[in-house]
């Protein structure tokens, strides 16, 4: 069975979004992946449609229901099976990186759960036992785009949605470095030549150069990352 990620949100119409382009988007089409993203408001039940109300305590902003969440994770389950992962997009929530990317694109299938407003009532949270993961340190207006960032980070490393499965090992963050300059044609371009040990044709050179690289940028730009890998 193809991967699977359902989304749950107040705004369906913005998926499939950036996942809908270019080599995910292909593989998408051609059922490598699945995607589906269900409207939390066709599980209100009162006749205006609530999916959200004032918070008890006071406050600004709006918060999502619990009621209402609740039905439509049971809604998706009913429709796609038990999803691997229950996850809400969550300013929170663990900080996703690269090591989690792996994680979730070796599970079959994620429900993710998309806020709005000031976020959902922390008691669907509790008792769907929902994984909060955020993007960063800063705050979105929902969750749709950190899904979506997440989703293309998973998305690009299930086997047959990248061209080249080798792409996928020299890359940023696989060894806890940051990746090496690239060039392509042409080979001078506004009087500038390309690094000559990229045109030298000899490879062991070539691979020392970049991890040389590789190494510098790490140490100068994230001394964090550099850390850990020294270790
Ligand atoms: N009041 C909340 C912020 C709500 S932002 C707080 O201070 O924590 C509205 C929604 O955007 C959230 O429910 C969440 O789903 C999403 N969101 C915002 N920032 C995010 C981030 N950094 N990572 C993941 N989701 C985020």
């Amino acid at each position: 069975m193809a991967w699977r990620a359902t989304i749950l949100t107040l705004f369906p119409e913005m998926f499939p979004g950036v996942l809908g382009a270019s080599l995910p988007g292909k593989a998408l089409k051609d059922g490598v992946w699945n995607l589906d993203a269900l409207d939390i408001r066709s599980f209100a039940t009162d006749k205006h449609s609530t999916v959200d109300d004032t918070p008890y305590g006071g406050g600004a902003g709006m918060v999502m229901r619990a009621d209402v969440i609740d039905a439509a994770i049971r809604g998706a389950e009913q429709k796609f099976g038990k999803p691997s992962r229950k996850i809400y997009m969550s300013p929170r929530g663990k900080v996703f990186n690269q090591a989690l990317a792996k994680e979730l694109a070796a599970e079959e299938s994620l429900l993710i759960l998309c806020g709005r407003y000031e976020g959902v009532d922390q008691r669907i949270i509790d008792t769907q036992n929902l994984e909060e993961i955020s993007i960063g340190d800063f705050v979105l207006a929902g969750g749709e785009v950190a899904a979506m960032a997440m989703l293309e980070a998973c998305v690009r490393l299930i086997p047959g949605v990248l061209g080249n499965a080798e792409t996928l090992g020299e890359e940023s963050f696989e060894f806890s470095l940051l990746e090496y300059p690239q060039y392509t044609r042409p080979a001078v371009w506004n009087g500038m030549e390309v690094p000559e040990v990229l045109v030298s044709g000899h490879h062991e050179n070539v691979r020392k150069w970049r991890r040389e690289q590789a190494e510098k940028l790490t140490a100068e730009r994230r001394p964090d990352l550099w850390d850990k890998f020294k270790r």
